[in-house]
């Protein structure tokens, strides 16, 4: 696979698909057209994923909460898409059960709430991870012994999935390189090029590193910059009034990650926040479990968002109502993410409407002049967002006769497993799969990372085993506590566009949520297995190292507040 540096060579001329911003539904277009046989180039401005795609709540879920909302096709829709997602995504995207108490004082009764339940699972044709069943108080203290459960009439325990948000916009974007596309990432849009008529017709696109400037021109251009969505529209534009109109309405959520055994879950628990009784939840994340979300609107730079002492405190103060015996301070918050709902602004008097009720439906726009806007939406939707995306494009190329030659081809893409899934056994064994890592890797393997590469990455986990086998000194600890390894950072670099320590960091690995001091100590072992990787003198070793720390304190402000 061309590395990142080979990808920003590779940019240039005239594409079929021009695609601003790698996060899902970049990736996913890229995915989708490029498997059409279209000629495609994806610009992101950052790392794949580093916006609000490794910021969510990490659920494919139909949210059952929208059926309150009577958003029914929403929820039909998410559903379908869960189940699609399963089977072409099965190492990332795995079921989980939710419990969800109901109290005496809840607002709907038992009987309502499994009601509920039945409609849910009806949405989805009866084909959800696992039916439903209703627990009574006994079996709620069985099954989740931390959760405080006096005033608890009964609780169901339903199923949804959990993902890796970040690696499913990575399987992505590396199935769509796979298949032609050029995903440059480090690779700012900074001006959108217009003909006399004023149709976007290609971009200007800055190297992050270089601040080399190219031109990019594309038939069909769509903006998929999530939270920076109305940033990009107006990119070039000089009107004060379209710089000042934008569809979106973002907020702000956040999610702060402790140890296991702070907070001891074995499904996600819904727990309703004391004061305004928003719904979040207590998620088990292998040896952490992560409490979210926040929902509170945001008007500042995406760039900046970070969680500050009011969120953590608004998630602490849930979480010790419902988990009375592990009370949860400050020091127990490992990590924290915050990220930007990039939801469509509601039409009428959105001032009365609070930061929950806004709807997550998406909307494709096409602008006046010709650029395609992709708003809203859930991660549990991107691949049908993506395919409706690319069929808009396809109009639009067609009707202006800009059509490549050759005929097009189905993408296909609820059926061709991602990179990962390639050969994964229909009976979804992670188990077994960790086996076959672990025979691959050898002696220089352990079974704790055998299990880790088979999770993250599906089959391709054997090519980082064969590393490992390769080379034993690859299979030495980025944290001496922790199962990742040194080869991760090769494969990343190799396989899948890592090009800074923070990539590998927060999104080849998750060592920044998961390491006991965000990897503030192991960091610089990454940057120097990259040094040797791609050729980096001391000096810019140094300052990547740097930019990590800086990063991890930047995350870290709400402790100062
Ligand atoms: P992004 O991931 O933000 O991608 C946009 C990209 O554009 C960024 O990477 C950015 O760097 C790039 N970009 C911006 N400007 C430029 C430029 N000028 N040039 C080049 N690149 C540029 N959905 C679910 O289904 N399940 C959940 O559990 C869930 N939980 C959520 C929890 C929270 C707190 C939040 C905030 C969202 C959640 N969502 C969830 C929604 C989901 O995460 C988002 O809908 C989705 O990630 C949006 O993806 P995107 O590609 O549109 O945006």
């Amino acid at each position: 696979m061309a590395k990142r540096e080979e990808m920003w060579e590779r940019l240039g001329g005239t594409v079929d698909v021009l695609i601003i911003g790698g996060g899902i539904n970049g990736a996913g277009i890229a995915r989708d057209a490029s498997r059409r046989g279209l000629k495609v180039a994806m610009l992101e401005m950052n790392d794949l994923a580093s916006g609000t795609s490794s910021a969510s709540s990490k659920l494919v879920h139909g949210g059952i909460r929208y059926l309150e909302q009577l958003e029914f096709s929403l929820v039909f829709e998410s559903v379908s898409e869960r189940r699609i997602l399963l089977d072409i995504a099965p190492h990332l995207v795995n079921p989980l059960g939710f419990l969800f108490p109901v109290y005496k004082t809840s607002r709907r009764g038992l009987t309502t709430i499994n009601a509920g339940m039945w409609l849910y699972e009806g949405l989805s044709l009866f084909r959800s991870p696992k039916r439903h069943r209703t627990l009574n108080p006994k079996d709620i203290a069985r099954e989740e012994p931390a959760l405080d459960i006096s005033n608890v009439k009964g609780a169901p325990l339903y199923y949804d999935c959990s993902t890796d948000d970040a690696r499913l916009t990575l399987e992505s974007a590396v199935d769509a390189a796979h298949t032609g596309a050029v995903i440059a990432t480090w690779t700012k849009v900074t001006k959108l090029l217009r003909d006399k008529n004023q149709r976007v017709i290609g971009v200007e696109a800055q190297n992050t590193f270089t601040g080399e400037k190219k031109k990019v021109f594309g038939h069909a251009i769509i903006n998929a910059t999530g939270p920076w969505t109305d940033r990009t529209m107006s990119l070039g534009s000089k009107s004060a009034k379209e710089q000042r109109a934008g569809v979106l309405r973002p907020t702000k959520g956040v999610h702060l990650v402790v140890k296991r055994e702070k907070l001891p879950v074995n499904n996600a628990v819904v727990c309703f926040h004391p004061e305004d009784k928003r719904v979040l939840f207590a998620i088990p994340w292998g040896d952490h479990t992560y409490v979210g979300t926040t929902d509170t609107d945001y008007q500042g730079d995406p760039a900046e968002v970070r969680a500050e002492r009011e969120d953590i405190d608004y998630l602490l103060e849930v979480s010790n109502h419902h988990f009375r015996e592990h009370q949860l301070e400050y020091d127990d918050v490992i990590s924290t993410w915050a990220g930007l709902r990039p939801l469509v602004k509601p039409l009428g008097n959105e001032a009365d409407m609070d930061e929950s009720s806004v709807s997550r439906e998406h909307q494709i726009i096409v602008g006046n002049d010709g650029l395609i806007t992709i708003a809203g939406g859930k991660l549990t939707t991107y691949r049908k967002m993506s395919k409706e995306v690319v069929d808009t494009a396809v109009k639009l190329l067609r009707l202006s006769n800009q059509l490549p030659g050759h005929p097009l081809y189905d993408a296909n893409t609820d059926r061709e497993p991602l990179p990962g899934a390639q050969g994964w056994p229909a009976d979804d064994d992670h188990e077994r799969v960790a086996e076959q890592v672990k025979e691959v890797g050898g002696d220089n393997l352990t079974m704790e990372s055998a299990r880790l590469l088979a999770n993250t990455y599906g089959m391709r986990g054997m090519d980082v085993a064969r590393l490992v086998r390769e080379d034993a000194t690859l299979a030495e600890r980025i944290d001496p506590e922790r199962p990742e390894l040194l080869a991760q950072v090769d494969f990343g670099v190799h396989e899948e566009f890592a090009a800074t320590v923070t990539d590998v960091m927060e999104r080849r690995t998750q060592l920044y949520y998961r390491s006991s001091d965000q990897g503030y100590d192991c960091c610089d072992k990454v940057g120097r297995r990259m040094q040797q990787l791609l050729g980096w003198d001391d000096a810019r070793t140094e300052a990547q190292i740097k930019a990590y720390r800086e990063r991890v304190d930047f995350a870290r402000g709400w402790r100062q507040e």
